[in-house]
């Protein structure tokens, strides 16, 4: 698949406003998907849109989620319409007036039909992509899932067909003659960052840090740890 195949421009996923922060090709969406570590999943529930924050991983052009088998909004995501949304918050910025005070940020929103994964394969890919996603190196450092757990997790797919992104970059936007005021103005960068690994109290004598974990450190900041 052409990384830079054009995002979809479908009416719901035209932006509106500042048009000019949309970003059109696919990488653009990777980007973001790759750096995020949450989703946030809309869906509606027994009439009730309703909006929760979960893990996702990603293979090629299919998002990811997972989720206890009694998770309602899983449930509810099959064959349904629903939206996603991913979000890297890179900053505040202080403008000289309220109206204009801001954010940095890139997210995408993702609209689709999901579907819960029934195949073992396809399930347990995605498992994997999940939990790589989150902490790479995780897969082969950890008991991976037995057949009674798999079958005690739903899997949602959804398709990145239908997609946007948007983000916004660099200093505030104040009106000109604002721009003559005495209040201070600028940026206050927001970096995610992993901090030192502690071990759990009843981690088995001689067990060290492993080095999947250190490197996660040592990239804080950078893609897959957050990023943002
Ligand atoms: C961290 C953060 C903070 C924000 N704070 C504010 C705020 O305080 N006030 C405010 O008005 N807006 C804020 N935004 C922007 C907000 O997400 C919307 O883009 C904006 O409000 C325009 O809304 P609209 O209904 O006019 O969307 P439209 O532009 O009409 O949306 C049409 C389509 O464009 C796409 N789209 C819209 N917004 C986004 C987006 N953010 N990312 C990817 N695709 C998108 C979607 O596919 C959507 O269906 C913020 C965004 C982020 C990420």
């Amino acid at each position: 698949m052409n990384p830079f195949r054009a995002l979809s421009t479908t009416d719901r996923t035209t932006l509106g406003r500042l048009r000019e922060r949309g970003l059109a090709d696919r990488a653009a969406l990777h980007d973001v998907l790759d750096a995020g570590l949450i989703c946030h999943l809309g869906v509606v529930i027994d009439g009730t849109p309703v909006v929760l924050p979960t893990g996702y991983g990603r293979i090629e052009e299919t998002l990811y989620l997972h989720g206890s088998s009694a998770n309602r909004s899983l449930a509810a995501a099959d064959g349904a319409e629903v939206c996603v949304t991913v979000t890297l918050l890179d900053g505040l910025v202080c403008a000289r007036s309220v109206f204009h005070n801001s954010m940095n940020y890139r997210s995408a929103v993702i609209y689709g039909t999901a579907r819960l994964v029934t195949g073992d394969a396809e399930r347990r890919a995605a498992v994997q992509a999940i939990t790589e996603h989150l902490i790479p190196g995780r897969w082969d450092n950890s008991r991976q899932p037995s057949r009674k757990e798999m079958s005690a997790t739903s899997v949602l797919a959804l398709p990145l067909d239908e997609a946007s992104v948007k983000a916004r970059a660099g200093w505030p936007k104040d009106d000109d003659e604002d721009y003559e005021l005495g209040h201070w103005a600028g940026l206050l960068p927001i970096t995610m960052t992993v901090g030192p690994a502690e071990s759990d109290p009843q981690l088995k004598e001689g067990i060290s840090v492993p080095a999947h974990i250190t490197e996660l450190q040592t990239q804080a900041g950078g893609a897959g740890t957050g990023g943002s």
